[in-house]
């Protein structure tokens, strides 16, 4: 019997990794400059945290999560994004004690049972942000400009910013009955999820991929003309400053996103670069939900991107090509002696922080030598009885086809230098 991934996960590998933690580093660099801290939750958590705040009708909720029965009976599902959690632990930490406004980044798998399919996953990676404890338009021009400062480091600057107002408890439920109303007397025309969701979420409708529904619902109320005066200032001041940090944005009036928890702000970043999934990175507002989750009432507004589609895009454009692990030297022995002695002074070299390496597979000096070249090694020094006895040996370096004499005694200082 052989085993096989489960279908949606991927195995990352030896190959692919230096690029996903050259990624990672880069991700971390960008968030530090906008004092942003790392904080670390548990990959699972009591299902009911995500039911009460990504909300109980929502796709993830309702037929995504994985969810089980631990041995104690305790209902527990492993993560499906990452703002529940930050929450659940900025509550429970009381990290809100010590500053008015916490600003956070995570990098950290998410699960979701979707249908797999390019760029979509069931186990895939997000790194995200939260900044808790501010209601100003300001912060959430500021998570947009991150979010964007992101992918500039990787030349990627075309990609589209689409913003909406989805409005607060004071608006929405108004406009919700009006879209409602509208949407009621067409629901036979839209398709069977546009027709349950009429019921149970009206403004997903709006967001349907279906182009029948896009088509029916083109001239339906939107959002941004009902704002009331708080959602709407604070709407026009997040755009006023997107602009004055040269951000170009496109204001889509339809733009829900897909967790329950959004007030106000919620946008968007897409990629032409990808194929059908070509969201690259959503996040918005949620100034209700410390509450809905037992806290004191504290505003909130962050971002989640999905780092398999930032890569797909790094490898077509055929960026981060070069990045490799390789040994500084490759010791190559001659015979039997030298071989003891090259395992010896690799296991040293180590020790003195230089990436070495050896043969550990008994080959001959020819097949060494090759070994070397595959390894992509720096430098190689062949050494045999003779250049043990004169303590001599030659360093070759491989990069610029250039070789000298050296004594094995300085080796270590020649290639620290
Ligand atoms: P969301 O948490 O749904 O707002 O997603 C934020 C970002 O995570 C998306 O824009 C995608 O880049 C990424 N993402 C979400 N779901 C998946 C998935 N199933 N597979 C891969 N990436 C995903």
């Amino acid at each position: 019997m052989t085993f096989k991934s489960i279908r949606g996960t991927k195995d990352i590998l030896p190959s692919e990794t230096p690029r996903w933690q050259y990624v990672e580093s880069v991700v971390r660099t960008v968030f530090h400059r906008f004092n942003y801290k790392e904080i670390r939750t548990p990959v699972f958590e009591q299902t009911s945290l995500f039911a009460r705040s990504i909300g109980e009708l929502t796709d993830i909720v309702g037929k995504e999560m994985y969810t089980f029965t631990d041995r104690s009976d305790d209902s527990l599902t492993l993560k499906p994004e990452g703002t529940a959690s930050v929450i659940r632990a900025f509550i429970q930490n009381n990290l809100g004690e010590s500053q008015p406004l916490v600003k956070v980044y995570y990098l950290s798998p998410m699960f979701r049972q979707e249908r797999p399919q390019a760029g979509r996953l069931r186990q895939f990676h997000q790194f995200g942000a939260e900044a808790i404890g501010s209601s100003f338009a300001e912060t959430d021009a500021e998570v947009i400009a991150m979010a964007i400062e992101i992918y500039r480091q990787f030349s990627i600057v075309n990609c589209e910013l689409k913003i909406n107002s989805v409005g607060c408890e004071k608006c929405r439920p108004l406009y919700k009955k009006t879209l409602q109303t509208e949407l009621r007397k067409i629901a036979l025309q839209l398709s069977p999820d546009s027709q349950r969701r009429i019921e149970e979420n009206p403004m997903r409708v709006l967001d349907s991929k279906n182009e029948n529904d896009i088509r029916l619902t083109a001239s339906m109320p939107l959002i941004t003309d009902h704002l009331c005066e708080e959602c709407s200032s604070h709407f026009e001041k997040v755009k006023s400053l997107l602009t004055s940090f040269h951000i170009s944005y496109i204001v889509d009036g339809r733009l829900v996103r897909g967790l329950d928890y959004y007030t106000k702000t919620a946008f968007e970043l897409t990629s032409n670069e990808l194929g059908s999934q070509d969201a690259l990175a959503g996040g918005g507002r949620y100034d209700l939900l410390t509450q809905e989750l037992g806290g004191k009432p504290t505003p909130g507004i962050g971002f989640a991107a999905g780092i398999e589609r930032l890569m797909m895009i790094i490898e077509k454009k055929k960026l981060l090509n070069d990045l490799d692990i390789h040994p500084t030297i490759f010791l190559a022995a001659a015979d039997t002696t030298s071989r003891a002695w090259t395992l010896e002074k690799t296991i040293a070299l180590r020790t003195q922080g230089i990436a070495a390496e050896a043969d550990f597979l008994n080959r001959s000096l020819k097949a060494q030598m090759r070994e070397a070249d595959r390894q992509n090694a720096a430098f190689v020094l062949v050494v045999g009885a003779e250049e043990l006895n004169k303590q001599t040996a030659v360093l070759k370096n491989l990069r610029v086809k250039e070789e000298r004499e050296i004594p094995l005694a300085a080796l270590a200082k020649i290639l620290t230098e």
